[in-house]
């Protein structure tokens, strides 16, 4: 059958229907949709050899109720000891809750629960009111063996929330969410772990009616599960925002941290540079809930100046001479622009066809100027800060594109880009109702083997017909940056699909790579995390395990490799 041009497949509009497997695998809140646009679906279907007859019929969407009851494998006494410390109505043991509250948003969660397959759920989910709550429950698990598995935001993308153990899954968003101290004098602020981005951000941006405050304030940090992730669960995964580039990632931006572990609890110094030794604080960054719960963390903060913001784009002629620019500008000594990403040759192209650029004057003007669909490479950029140092950012920045043969595309693919960016995650269920798989895996690399590493696991995925490879590199410093690599394939049985997903890791570790450089390590990463780090290096965290968490009660099952 042929449709005509203008064919849009049905997407899904409507919430999930309540305690669907939908319900839980859907990104962000319920009632809110992003469809691919005209362009992007375009390029989809052309890439993948499909055509729109392909999008007459959905898979399965998951929008069936989770009918099946599992009785939780707890003793009776242990989840009326729960019960006991935080209250009745904060325990749950019902199916839909535990299957919730144990998963993530990898795309092994996404498809397992698209299949039904319920596996890995905690026994209860717990939601403690306070620390001491915490403290009361990491005692009692601790003294009767049982699993604790700590759930922040339920964003992580490298299953970091199955519960492999069963035991109790600790939900640290529903009340561990309160602001407990705005220091301007210290520019820092402390908070419970579960307060999400929003909230966070809201709070610091609104500081002078909220606290009284002589300036507004922001935290810097955006990653782009920024409205659904929780400020402890940055910490614990090593996160990075959109802006890490002037403010740093989540490892620049605390201060210190306030832990409960089977052990004891401690909370690190809150000095802003000690030489006391090695630093506990920074072993407990990162330390993804396996050696105990994040309760409390002071954050640095950032005054606030969002009418000095200053946007440019600029289109370069080839992933070489964006790579370059990109690092000229990082090593320029003139302070560095909060958000910079540049786009390899494949992931511009599908920009182009995404921003409603492709076909235009302006993109008529680029292919004249000799910045050519297939090699041309896209760079984004916005400083900010102070006035003059936000608008210098900017000129010199502009200078060294203008050095490296770039045009100018003015602010308006960075502001189309900032529309998007938290809003982009909403199309991958769109694509997945119609069994098209899109995921990413990450990698932090240096300068010098930059080019080998997008090579080597560009050809990779490339090697697997009908299939998009997009990259882009969007956290920078002085020394390296990431690559960030987002695969688009049709759909095929969950197992095929960690086959291939394992052969990408594969190649990142071959190819000199980071395993992770922000999504953390999970229970996905954790079988390549020994020959990663090497036998010594793995020695330490086990030790620290053995330190902190000798009943192997903390998110236990091989988060971390532990
Ligand atoms: C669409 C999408 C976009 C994303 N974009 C980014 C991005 O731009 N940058 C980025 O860095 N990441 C990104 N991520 C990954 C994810 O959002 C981050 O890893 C985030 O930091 C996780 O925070 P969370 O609150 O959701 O934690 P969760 O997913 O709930 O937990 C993550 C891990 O931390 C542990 N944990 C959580 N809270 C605590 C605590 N209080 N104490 C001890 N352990 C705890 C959990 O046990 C788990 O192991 C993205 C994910 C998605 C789905």
């Amino acid at each position: 059958m042929s449709r005509d041009k203008s064919f849009t497949p049905e997407w899904i509009d409507t919430p999930p229907p309540e305690k669907t497997y939908r319900s839980i695998f859907k990104w962000g809140a319920p009632d809110r949709v992003k469809h691919p646009s005209h362009g992007f679906y375009r390029a989809v279907k052309e890439s993948l050899g499909l055509s729109d007859d392909d999008f007459a019929r959905k898979t399965s969407t998951g929008e069936e109720k989770i009918s099946q009851e599992i009785a939780p494998a707890m003793a009776a006494e242990d989840l009326a000891a729960l019960a006991e410390i935080v209250g009745e109505k904060n325990v749950s043991t019902d199916t839909f809750s535990r299957l919730k509250f144990s998963s993530g948003k990898a795309m092994e969660d996404l498809l397992k629960l698209r299949e039904h397959v319920i596996e890995n759920i905690a026994d209860v989910v717990v939601h403690p009111r306070d620390r001491e709550d915490v403290k009361k429950i990491v005692a009692l698990c601790h003294a009767r063996k049982i699993p604790v598995n700590v759930y922040g935001g339920g964003s992580s993308v490298t299953l970091g929330l199955e519960c492999v153990r069963g035991g109790v899954s600790l939900a640290m968003n529903t009340h561990m969410n309160r602001i407990i101290e705005f220091n301007e004098t210290n520019q820092t602020i402390t908070v419970e772990p579960g307060i999400m981005g929003p909230a966070y951000e809201e709070a610091l941006n609104n500081a002078p009616q909220k606290f009284g405050t002589g300036h507004r304030y922001t935290g810097g940090h955006f990653p782009q599960s920024f409205e659904h992730s929780s400020v402890g669960g940055w910490v614990v995964t090593l996160s990075a925002g959109q802006s890490s580039t002037y403010y740093g990632d989540a490892y620049h931006l605390v201060i210190s941290q306030e832990y409960v572990t089977p052990v004891g609890s401690f909370k690190t110094l809150a000095y802003p540079g000690t030489a006391t030794g090695p630093k506990v604080n920074d072993i407990m960054k990162g330390s993804e809930g396996c050696f105990g719960v994040l309760v409390a963390v002071t954050m640095k903060i950032f005054r606030y100046f969002p009418d000095n913001r200053q946007p440019f784009s600029y289109i370069l002629p080839d992933w070489e001479s964006a790579v370059n620019a990109a690092r000229n500008i990082c090593q320029g000594e003139f302070g560095l622009p909060s958000i910079l990403r540049i786009s390899d040759p494949e992931e511009t192209d599908v920009a182009m066809k995404m921003f409603g650029i492709s076909g235009s004057v302006l993109d008529r003007l680029m292919i004249f100027r000799g910045h050519i669909p297939g090699k041309r490479c896209l760079l984004i950029g916005q400083a900010d800060g102070e006035k003059n140092f936000a608008q210098q950012v900017k000129k010199n920045s502009k200078k060294i594109c203008k050095n490296y043969n770039g045009m100018y595309l003015t602010s308006y693919p960075m502001n189309k880009w900032m529309h998007g960016r938290f809003s982009d995650p909403y199309m991958r269920e769109d694509l997945n109702d119609y069994g098209i798989i899109i995921d990413t895996l990450e990698s932090a690399v240096t300068w010098d083997n930059l080019h080998h590493l997008h090579q080597g696991v560009r050809s990779y995925i490339k090697n697997h017909p009908h299939t998009i490879c997009m990259t882009h590199a969007s956290h920078f410093y002085r020394q390296g940056t990431n690559l960030y690599f987002i695969f688009i394939r049709r759909s095929m049985p969950t197992r095929d699909f960690l086959t291939f997903q394992r052969g990408i890791i594969d190649q990142i570790e071959k190819h000199g790579g980071s395993l992770s450089h922000h999504h953390g390590v999970g229970k996905m990463m954790a079988p390549w995390m020994e020959k990663h780090l090497g036998k010594e290096q793995m020695a330490v965290l086990q030790a620290l395990k053995n330190h902190f968490d000798p009943n192997r009660i903390m998110n236990p099952g091989g988060t971390l490799g532990l």
